[in-house]
């Protein structure tokens, strides 16, 4: 019998035959909390982004969600969406995480993007390096769009004519996803879009 991982209490396990073949995962959390994420819309190309998949809405049961792991640091909690990434990103395009500075993640003690897709055993490579710690919050759309190079591309790191896909967990201004495909396009990169757990 498993627990939610978010309330604890356990879920009815009704096997399918694709579970007892170990072709799907059963869900981790209940009935209950999983009704309460609310889906978000994909989005069309957006300018330098190709494509912008969009999985949840930012709400109440969201917000508890991300204050409990990337907050409290409740690194279990990286499986909630696992199976969801899973779904999403079975493709042969080079997923590449938005980084966070070094500094902030010494402040942090994880990378919770890599925590998702490592909970959703998603092979990823970390292509670049953030390079400005500027926070996008009080910006103006006109700040923002003045704003220096958010990232570069790795020392000794060779871009290749495909596709991309970031993976961030917040989609914003998209200023950051923006910036990120920016400098994969104008090293060679042929296409790259986005996924993100949540659009604020
Ligand atoms: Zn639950």
């Amino acid at each position: 019998m498993n627990e939610c991982l978010l309330c604890a209490q356990s879920i009815a396990s009704t096997p399918s035959w694709q579970a007892l073949l170990g072709l799907r995962k059963q869900s981790n959390i209940c009935q209950d909390c999983s009704k309460k994420f609310q889906r978000a819309d994909n989005k069309d190309k957006c300018d330098v982004l190709d494509h912008i998949t969009t999985l949840y809405s930012y709400n109440e049961a969201m917000l508890d969600y991300l204050h409990q792991f990337k907050f409290l640091q409740d690194i279990r909690l990286a499986d909630v969406f696992a199976h969801e990434l899973r779904n999403h990103l079975s493709t042969s395009a080079i997923i590449v995480p938005i980084p966070m500075h070094p500094e902030k993640k010494i402040q942090r003690t994880f990378a919770q993007v890599d925590e998702l897709l490592k909970s959703a055993r998603i092979p990823y490579t970390h292509v670049l390096d953030k390079i400005n710690l500027e926070a996008m919050g009080e910006k103006t759309k006109a700040q923002r769009q003045a704003m220096k190079p958010l990232f570069s591309i790795k020392e000794e790191t060779i871009i290749r004519p495909s596709t991309y896909i970031l993976v961030d967990d917040i989609y914003t201004t998209g200023t950051t996803l923006r910036h990120a495909a920016t400098v994969l396009k104008q090293a060679g990169a042929t296409r790259v879009e986005a996924l993100t757990l949540i659009r604020a």
